[in-house]
């Protein structure tokens, strides 16, 4: 490891992906932006695909301790006749995530799911790219979700691919309060 270090930078707002098929992307982004949260940090989590009338232990906690999670979405059932309205909201969610990145107002901005709009095509990976680039210089964006694209590995500083060894799912176990939600 020592030897892939070039230098050292004290500070640096950082890109974080989350990918693979492994349970634990969103919840490791949820435990970052305790974590920040804990050092004082301005932190937001934006939330594509799920749905605002599904709410999980995740959603009351930051509730009550005052960290906002935006959610916006029409909830991971991909039937034909709901595309546009999947898109628009994934694009509208992407508006809200470009104007909070812009805001200088944040040190930490979780972008939960991203990947699925990006391969759908919804929103083009080089105009995230680009508004990454011209974020404040000390804003973190932690982006997560299954099959992120080449491109946005390449420029990210950070990413962890989290295989899947097993699930209970497949063992006939529902999604458990307190693990899933
Ligand atoms: P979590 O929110 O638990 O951190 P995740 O963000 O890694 O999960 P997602 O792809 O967002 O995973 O899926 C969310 C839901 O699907 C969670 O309820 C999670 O338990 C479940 N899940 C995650 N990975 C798997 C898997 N490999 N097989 C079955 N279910 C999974
Ligand atoms: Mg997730």
């Amino acid at each position: 490891m020592g030897a892939n270090r070039p230098g050292t930078v004290a500070a640096k707002g950082l890109v974080i992906v989350n990918t693979g098929n492994g349970k634990g992307k969103t919840t490791a982004a949820l435990g970052s932006m305790l974590r920040a949260w804990g050092n004082d940090m301005k932190v937001v989590m934006l939330q594509f695909l799920k749905s605002a009338d599904k709410e999980s232990g995740e959603h009351r906690a930051t509730r009550r301790i005052g960290i906002e999670i935006v959610q916006c979405g029409a909830g991971f059932v991909f039937d034909p006749a709901s595309q546009n309205l999947h898109r628009t909201l994934a694009e509208s969610q992407w508006c809200e995530a470009q104007r909070r990145i812009h805001s200088d107002k944040y040190d930490v901005v979780v972008l939960d799911e991203l990947t699925f709009p990006l391969q759908f095509g919804w929103i083009p990976v080089t105009e995230v790219i680009g508004i990454l680039k011209r974020r404040p210089e000390r804003l973190h964006v932690i982006i997560t979700g299954r099959g992120a694209p080449k491109q946005l590995i390449d420029f990210a500083d950070t990413v962890v691919d989290i295989i899947n060894i097993k699930h209970h799912y497949y063992q006939g176990v529902e999604p458990q309060p307190g693990i899933e939600r």
